[in-house]
């Protein structure tokens, strides 16, 4: 490993992109930006490229990069531009690539995400769909390659952070009873179930703790990420389904707990910002300073715990059921929603229909063994075939 380590950012453009930019940034004898990638934001990317000065950045098509690298020559800059998946690909297991923040939303990261750990990267991973798409497949991956697979999702890096430092994947012979995956409720934690259905992509997407992309904050307001999160939980700490449980903290300062069978639980406090989780993931086993403020515990003052609501949040009974279920379920999972979350925020359709069409896929097609990476991609495509279906018969309207 060179002196100052070769960082690929897939998402640059992102909410995780620019906060693992920003911590990229306050260290540069340790950290270099090597590529950066964005989909549609060619402005924003330009302007990344001119403050980091990559060797590569990747964007979604040959004219998008042929008029980047344009404008890139004109600033003066050496930086590569390439394009679509597989130059997605191509920067996430280049050999000079020491790790790689896979921070883009959405199936899409997936191939690279993967391109990323079968090169055997240590993987700094956000893209919580690409696991809980591809799962056994990923985690394989992960074994065989000896990638080092660090959590950036904030509940996931502090169970990592809380787990012993020997662990070694499974949480009986470490004396774990269960985990505690925290979630803070969204900004209907305390909407009426019969005001849901009114609720606009505005309101859903201005949470309460946290300033995310627009996908995940959709996800937070229905409560999937949470049950994305239990999903990734699993596959992240060889973890059962019944072995995590999901606990309200309206605050966002416990980002989850471990529980031990000797009566000891564990917690990682922090104030809510990205950036913690992202310096502790890219510095670790040793900390840097992330630029987050010091957590002032008497301005919290106090840290309250409720049981989720599953008959105003199906979602996350959706996802726990999809989680038993295994095989190719949480994939259908993941696909019906980005598609009804994408409908929701085009205003197609209404915030309570995204549980519904989650649901109606789900028990259109029953799970079935996954083995490979096609019949991941199969069960995405047909997920997103019934999803639209839904759509496009208004029966959802
Ligand atoms: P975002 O919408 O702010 O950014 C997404 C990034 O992905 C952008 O750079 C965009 O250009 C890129 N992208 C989108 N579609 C793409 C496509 N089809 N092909 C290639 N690139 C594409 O999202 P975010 O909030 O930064 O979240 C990124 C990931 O991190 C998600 O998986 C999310 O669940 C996870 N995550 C985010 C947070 C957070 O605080 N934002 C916390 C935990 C986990
Ligand atoms: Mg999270």
């Amino acid at each position: 490993m060179s002196q100052v380590q070769q960082i690929t950012v897939l998402g640059a453009t992102g909410s995780i992109g620019l906060s693992t930019l920003d911590v990229i940034a306050r260290h540069p004898s340790r950290y270099q930006a090597f590529a950066l990638s964005a989909f549609t934001r060619l402005a924003e990317l330009e302007a990344l490229c001119v403050i980091h000065r990559p060797r590569f950045a990747v964007v979604a098509d040959a004219k998008a990069a042929s008029e980047l690298q344009a404008r890139l020559q004109h600033a003066g800059l050496a930086t590569r531009v390439l394009s679509g998946e597989a130059g997605l690909c191509e920067v996430a297991a280049h050999a000079e690539v020491d790790a790689v923040m896979a921070a883009i939303v959405g199936a899409a990261g997936l191939k690279p995400t993967l391109a990323a750990v079968e090169a055997g990267k240590k993987v700094l991973l956000a893209n919580k769909e690409a696991l809980v798409m591809s799962g056994a497949l990923f985690m394989r991956a992960v074994r065989q390659s000896g990638a080092v697979l660090l959590p950036i999702d904030s509940e996931h890096n502090a169970i990592f952070q809380c787990l012993p430092q020997d662990y070694a994947r499974g949480l009986q012979p470490v004396g774990v009873r269960r985990i505690l995956l925290t979630a803070s409720g969204g900004p209907f934690r305390e909407a009426s179930p019969e005001s849901l259905h009114a609720v606009t992509p505005e309101q859903a997407c201005a949470h309460p703790n946290w300033s995310m992309g627009r996908k995940i904050s959709v996800d937070s307001a229905s409560m999937m990420n949470k049950g994305l999160e239990l999903i990734e939980a699993c596959w992240l700490f060889d973890a059962r389904p019944e072995q995590v449980e999901v606990l309200i903290h309206p605050q966002s300062v416990i980002h989850s707990l471990v529980d031990y069978v000797d009566g000891s639980v564990l917690a990682q406090l922090g104030n809510p910002d990205m950036r913690t989780p992202i310096a502790h993931a890219l510095a670790w086993p040793q900390r840097i300073d992330s630029g987050v403020a010091p957590l002032d515990l008497l301005a919290v003052a106090r840290l309250d715990f409720q049981a989720p609501d599953d008959i105003r949040f199906p979602c996350l009974r959706l996802a726990r059921e999809a989680a038993e279920a295994g095989g190719s379920a949480p994939a259908m999972l993941n696909a019906a929603n980005e598609v009804a979350v994408a409908a929701f925020l085009e205003r197609r359709i209404r915030f309570t229909d995204i549980a519904r069409i989650i649901g109606g896929v789900l028990e259109a097609e029953p799970a079935v063994a996954v083995n490979c990476l096609d019949a991941v991609l199969e069960a995405d495509r047909r997920a997103r075939e019934l999803a639209g279906q839904w759509l496009n018969r208004g029966e959802v309207a």
